[in-house]
């Protein structure tokens, strides 16, 4: 039997309920106070909140308002950041560690206030999330962390023994792991929606398939170059997190300090709630400890699997990625090798040197990116922190201003390294006992 359904989509199952616009044609304006680069949770949180201002603010898009990272992740929204306090306290002392984490708690806090004033349903639900440890190390570290940091951070978190992790998965695949009780899920694309009628009814100009490829001046007298001409703008924010278009694209200053990563989902065809509800028994999302980084989570209606992770640092052909990633969900559920696939698709998230995010301005151009692969709640947030520091107020610092947003030597925005990168992150699987994932198929 194929593990794929009948026309099989390369496209996010959130599409089916939120479509991405069709191409409009519209203009774009000849000059704005400030021009947002992408259309996805950072661009259109930070027009909002200027446009809400009495700012006149155009964001730019390359494809349909989305078509990035935001109406494709898994969903789940609370903090991830991957950086330790002990980490970054040896950069930036203990107190700044802190703040900058700490800005975790603040991002989950703002984004969910965020979307209770959003028009239409972003189907949010506080469901909890379980941090499944991939072997008895992770499991130490998981519970030392959980003593040591969360309380510091705010944090509330739940150690969970293996013994009794079948409360919130039906596996036995992890070796316990952690309950995080504030996290939730919510549908990315409907909560993108939401805030893309938002930022235009507050005046902001979103200007689609319209892809920003050159910038020249300084602020105050940005001219900037796109599919339909020129706008001339005060300020420039570049909300394109991991489609950065490489050293070669026209923000080589940032390009060169983030990382793309794709990473991967597929959607099981409808199994019915009651099976679903069998395996995901606190509902909860589920996140985990291995290198190839599964989260996965039942669909917003209870029908479906949602299973995402790190198919590969490369990209793969879709098929081929959807098979990696069938293979690890029959790792975690080997009863599912009956289940077929109605959905595969990717996006790419932007990782950064030093495992937090950045907000701030590089050679006179405004940014806000590199959320590690957590940006549901983080991207709205410094999106609108961003807004605030433009318009000059107080509000706008972050935790994060104290962290220097890091380049290195040798890289210029083409992530040559991460064939060899993958091959630690799979050996150091294995040095810490974690089970290899079989091949199915
Ligand atoms: C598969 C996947 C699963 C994920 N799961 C989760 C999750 O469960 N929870 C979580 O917290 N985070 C998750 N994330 C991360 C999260 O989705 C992102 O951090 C967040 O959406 C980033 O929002 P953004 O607006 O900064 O970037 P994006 O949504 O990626 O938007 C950037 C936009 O900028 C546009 N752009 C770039 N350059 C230009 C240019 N030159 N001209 C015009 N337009 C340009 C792009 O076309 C793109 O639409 C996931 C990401 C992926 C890919």
């Amino acid at each position: 039997m194929s593990a794929w359904a009948d026309g099989m989509r390369e496209t996010p199952f959130w599409h089916e309920a939120a479509p991405p616009e069709p191409a409009s044609g519209s203009d774009a304006p000849d000059e704005v106070d400030v021009a947002v680069v992408g259309a996805g949770y950072t661009g259109l949180s930070c027009a909002l909140a200027l446009a809400s201002a009495g700012r006149r603010v155009v964001v730019f898009e390359a494809g349909a308002p989305g078509a990035g990272a935001s109406t494709r992740n898994g969903g789940m929204i609370g903090w991830g950041h991957r950086a330790k306090i002990e980490t970054l306290a040896k950069s930036y002392g203990r107190e700044a560690a802190v703040e900058m984490l700490s800005e975790a708690r603040n991002s989950l806090d703002f984004t969910l206030a965020m979307i209770e004033h959003l028009p239409g349903k972003a189907m949010y639900r506080r469901t909890g999330r379980f941090l499944g440890a991939g072997s008895a190390r992770h499991f130490d570290a998981l519970a030392r962390w959980a003593e040591a940091e969360a309380p510091v951070l705010g944090m509330e978190v739940e150690v969970v023994p293996r013994a009794v992790q079948g409360r919130h998965i039906a596996t036995d695949l992890y070796h316990g792991g952690l309950y995080l009780p504030q996290h939730g899920g919510l549908h990315p694309a409907l909560f993108h929606a939401g805030l893309l009628a938002s930022a235009r009814e507050a005046g902001a100009v979103v200007v689609d398939h319209c892809p920003v490829t050159a910038i020249a001046g300084a602020p105050g007298a940005w001219r900037i170059g796109h599919g339909r001409g020129e706008t001339w703008a005060s300020e420039v924010v570049y909300a394109g997190n991991g489609y950065t278009g490489g050293g070669a694209g026209p923000f080589p200053d940032i390009a060169r300090r983030l990382v793309p990563i794709p990473s991967t989902i597929i959607a099981t065809e409808p199994m019915g709630e009651n099976r679903v509800g069998a395996l995901f028994p606190g509902g909860n999302m589920i996140v985990e400890t291995r290198a190839t980084h599964g989260y996965f989570r039942p669909d917003p209606w209870g029908e479906r699997i949602l299973f995402g992770g790190r198919a590969s640092l490369n990209v793969l052909p879709e098929r081929e990625s959807a098979r990696r990633l069938r293979d690890m969900m029959l790792s975690v559920f080997p009863e599912l090798g009956e289940v077929r696939l109605t959905h595969s698709w990717k996006g790419f998230v932007a990782f950064t040197f030093d495992g937090v995010p950045h907000a701030g301005q590089l050679g006179g151009v405004w940014h806000a990116c590199g959320y590690n692969g957590s940006g549901v709640a983080m991207a709205p947030y410094l999106g609108w922190k961003i807004a605030r520091r433009i318009l000059g107020l107080e509000d706008g610092a972050t935790g994060f201003d104290k962290a220097e947003f890091r380049a290195q030597a040798l890289y210029r925005g083409n992530p040559w390294f991460l064939s060899v990168l993958e091959l630690w992150m799979k050996l150091q699987d294995r040095r810490e006992g974690v089970a290899a994932i079989r091949r199915r198929s």
